[in-house]
């Protein structure tokens, strides 16, 4: 598939190729590559029958299933641009995203149809709703629909600087932005990974089963769920993540490859029969999205002794953009606190407030330049800019810094960068030296007004179950490890952080409070 130039002509190939090899597993259902080629044609022609037009965005609100996979393949044939809506959010903020998107059809789950119900009014571009697996009799049965359909290819003229799916940042900072993800930005990483000159990690073979555990609103799932195809893997399709049935299907299907969420490998790693079981055809663990507290990574090394790689990148890279390999999975060079060196054909500069570079060693916002890049936001032409330089220089709007030997260093988001009395504090080196406290269980520590200093550190602070440490002992604590202009003035308790679906703390969900009627200054 290394000549194909969208995602349509990836499984036009595999179809060829493999057609008789199975492309996914779905709670027991099997897929051919042949099979979902003709469904992703029978897809694209209900599309074009129901009168969608080249570029228009169709939503899918709804957990996983190979049912999407058909209709993100069949959309790319009808060159229509698939937006899968994060359905755990609120219904306000599902609404918002199908709105914002202007999506002409919706794809509904089974489990949101009374949320779609409830919303529809508010819809006003949606011109026809399909469910996934039947269950509203007013709306209808996606299945039905499309065996009706023609399965002759529609063969449409795309090319590969075509957006292919519309993907919504995870909102931590603000709300979601819809970052416009194109045929390219998904080759060019593809094409990274593959069969020859490859690392071990990066070599996919079709006798590879990989796990799809991640919701394909986000883009460790469907980014994830790409992978498998474009190498002729077996993708095991998980409906949502249960750290329970990932060891069932680690158990059942010898899963080989599989990508997860630090806060989705604790919860897999504590289930007690995690500590028993064979994990011998786990070749590697894929791992990012988020910082991974050191104490979880290596209790996850022990328990599966598998290959782990690093990954760091964001939906508005198409994903993985620099990779710690197993073999850097070491102490000693620091290397267990590093995110790992750039991929082949991804550069990455340190820049400070005004964009110009900063040496090795220094901290500044990582940005980064690769066929990657996403096309733009979706609709935000100023964030567009702001983010997305003339020379294709994407600013992450996270602080970091690289060492002499090319390993990248991350430290915060440059918005929850604490500035106080001009000194400026990253938020990770406070909580992890707060961490270290045995009655704290997980902190969050944000800038909060102070009229002498600008800001001044508050911790807000989750305590282990029947601990009682006060604010005065975290304090005095914390003191001891790291110095008085970081360490916090304030603590806050509170039972547990707020997080949202990729396990990511909401700082802004705390900080904001303090800031009601005050304007925050941020670099
Ligand atoms: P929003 O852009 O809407 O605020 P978000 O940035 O969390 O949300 P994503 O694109 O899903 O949305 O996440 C990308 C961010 O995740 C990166 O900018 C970075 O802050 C964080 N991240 C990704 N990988 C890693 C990693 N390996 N280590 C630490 N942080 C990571
Ligand atoms: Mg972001």
């Amino acid at each position: 598939v290394a000549e194909a130039a969208t995602l349509a002509d990836v499984i036009r190939v595999q179809a060829k190729t493999r057609g008789a090899s199975t492309a996914l597993v779905f709670e027991g259902r099997e897929t051919s590559y042949a099979a979902l080629d003709r469904r992703a044609s029978q897809v694209a022609n209900g599309l074009i029958a129901l009168g969608v037009k080249p570029d228009e965005r169709i939503a899918y609100l709804g957990k996983n299933s190979d049912l999407f996979i058909e209709l993100l393949l069949g959309a790319v044939k009808a060159k229509v641009v698939t937006a899968p809506v994060n359905w755990r959010l609120a219904g306000p903020e599902i609404g918002f995203i199908v709105d914002d998107a202007k999506a002409a059809v919706l794809f509904v789950g089974p489990e949101f149809i009374d949320l779609v119900r409830s919303l529809k009014d508010q819809l006003p571009h949606v011109r026809a709703i399909m469910t996934m697996e039947g269950g509203a009799p007013e709306w209808q049965d996606f299945a039905a629909w499309r065996d009706a359909q023609s399965d002759s290819d529609p063969n449409l003229a795309t090319t590969n600087n075509d957006v292919a799916i519309q993907l919504y940042t995870s909102g931590t900072t603000g709300k979601p932005k819809g970052a416009m993800l194109s045929h390219q930005n998904f080759l060019s990483l593809l094409r990274i990974g593959g069969t020859d000159e490859n690392p071990d990690w990066n070599v996919w073979t079709d006798t590879d089963v990989s796990l799809v555990a991640m919701p394909v609103f986000h883009i460790g799932g469907v980014g994830w769920a790409v992978f498998g195809l474009y190498h002729g893997a077996k993708s095991v399709i998980a409906r949502e993540f249960d750290p329970n049935k990932v060891l069932d299907f680690f158990r059942d299907y010898g899963i080989s490859k599989l990508f997860l969420v630090p806060a989705a490998m604790q919860f897999i790693v504590r289930q007690p029969r995690a500590r028993e079981m064979d994990f011998s055809q786990l070749k590697y663990i894929m791992y990012g999205a988020s910082p991974i507290p050191a104490a979880l990574l290596k209790e996850c090394i022990a328990v599966f002794g598998c290959g782990f790689v690093q990954m760091y990148g964001m939906t508005e890279t198409t994903g993985t953009i620099v990779v710690l390999a197993p073999e850097d999975h070491v102490e000693g060079r620091n290397c267990m606190r590093s995110a790992g060196k750039a991929l082949p054909g991804i550069e990455i500069a340190i820049l400070d407030p005004d964009g110009k570079p900063l040496p090795v060693g220094d901290v500044g916002e990582i940005a980064t330049r690769s066929a990657s890049n996403m096309v733009g936001y979706w609709n935000l032409p100023d964030a567009t800019a702001r983010t997305l330089d003339r020379n294709n220089w994407l600013r992450t709007g996270d602080a970091g810094y690289l060492d002499e030997d090319g390993f990248l260093y991350i430290h915060d988001r440059i918005k929850d960068m604490i500035i106080s009395g001009g000194e400026n504090i990253y938020p990770a080196e406070v909580e992890s030296a707060i961490c270290d406290h045995p009655d704290v269980a997980e902190v969050a520590v944000v800038g909060v007004p102070d009229d002498t200093w600008g800001e001044a550190v508050k911790a807000v602070v989750a305590l282990k179950p029947g601990k009682e440490a006060s604010a005065v002992d975290i304090i005095a604590f914390t003191r001891q490890r790291i110095a008085a202009f970081k360490t916090p003035k304030t603590v806050d308790f509170i039972q547990a952080l707020p997080r949202n679906a990729s396990g990511k703390i909401l700082r802004r969900q705390l900080r904001d409070p303090y800031w009601e009627g005050k304007e925050r200054q941020v670099n």
